[in-house]
């Protein structure tokens, strides 16, 4: 019989990943989460849920060899992992596909190797989009050597994503999406700005993004996820809709914490990083925390 795999987490990420992994793999997978809405949307979607997080180990003849957490913060992650690794046997695989700090990776990495199980920091970017078509890049840091081993682990991950990288050792997953989303949220807000100032001085935002899209201010942000309602009609993206869907400000807002947390503890200055981190702090504290973070754009308007 296949292997059982246990998904934590059944979120917006969470769920269609889990879907994924249990449709079109033969392994079996058994599901949690805290919200029972979330625990009826993955009924509803075929897939096997547990009584309880703790009942997830319980089943001595058949317990999981690998679980999956795909949860919203540092403090759900250290929650979960405390549960399933008291009782996990040795061989266990934990893959973590959450944004979390290195510190917290790293920490868990090194918990799980003295009881002879292997950790694995695995965050992904592509978006929910990304998580539906299986089409996720996973970031994984790790035991190289015994990463290598475990074939299981690139053979589970590729039936939720594309691409996997390894990144480094235990914890260089997280690190490298810290910094990836350190860099975008920077970007986006040049882009904002420019778009800002571009319509105050009279200059049609269509004309602006396709000369900056044509020469050195070519950037993801001004071409594939452009702020401005009138330049993102001709993509559909988040800012022709009112920036739904899309990457949240909130989970920005997170990620920028995380990164600033980091430089903060390995003297590293961010001074752009701390400046945007409060941006996007005030801007979820205005309401527009469910909304795309190019809305930023709308927020330096004073709106
Ligand atoms: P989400 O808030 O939609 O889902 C998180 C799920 O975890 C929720 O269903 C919640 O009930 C569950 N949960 C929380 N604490 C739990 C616990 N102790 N035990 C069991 N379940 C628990 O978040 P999401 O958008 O799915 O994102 C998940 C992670 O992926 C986050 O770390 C996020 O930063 C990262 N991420 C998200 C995106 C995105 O576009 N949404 C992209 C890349 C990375």
């Amino acid at each position: 019989s296949y292997d059982t795999v246990a998904f934590l987490g059944l979120g917006n990420m969470g769920l269609p990943m889990a879907v994924n992994l249990a449709t079109k793999s033969d392994y079996s997978v058994v599901a949690f989460d805290l919200s029972t809405h979330a625990l009826n949307s993955a009924e509803k979607a075929g897939i096997r849920v547990a009584p309880s997080l703790e009942g997830i180990m319980d089943n001595p003849q058949t317990p999981p060899s690998m679980v999956i957490t795909m949860l919203p913060s540092d403090a759900a992650v250290d929650s979960v992992m405390s549960i399933l690794s008291s009782n996990a046997p040795p061989n266990t695989s934990f893959i973590d596909c959450s944004t979390v700090s290195p510190t917290t990776s790293r920490q868990w990495h090194d918990a799980l190797a003295e009881k002879g199980c292997l950790f694995v920091d695995a965050p992904v970017s592509g978006g929910v989009k990304g998580a539906k078509d299986a089409t996720l890049t996973f970031m994984v840091g790790s035991d190289s050597a015994k990463l290598a081993e475990n074939w299981m682990i690139h053979c589970v991950l590729s039936y939720m994503g594309s691409r996997i990288i390894p990144c480094g050792g235990p914890g260089s997953g997280a690190a490298v999406k810290l910094c990836n989303n350190l860099a975008l949220a920077a970007q986006m807000t040049g882009i904002c700005e420019a778009m800002n100032l571009g319509e105050a001085l009279g200059v049609d935002p269509n004309i602006l993004s396709e000369v900056m899209n044509t020469s050195t201010a070519k950037s993801w942000s001004c071409e594939i996820n452009n702020p401005h309602p009138t330049v993102a009609a001709a993509t559909k993206s988040p800012a022709s809709k009112d920036y739904q869907g899309g990457f949240s400000t909130k989970l920005m807002l997170k990620d920028l914490q995380l990164a600033v947390g980091a430089g903060r503890n390995n003297q590293v200055a961010l001074p752009v990083g701390c400046a945007i981190s409060e941006l996007y702090n005030m801007a979820d504290l205005r309401g527009l925390g469910d909304k795309d973070f190019g809305v930023l754009l709308q927020f330096l308007r004073g709106k």
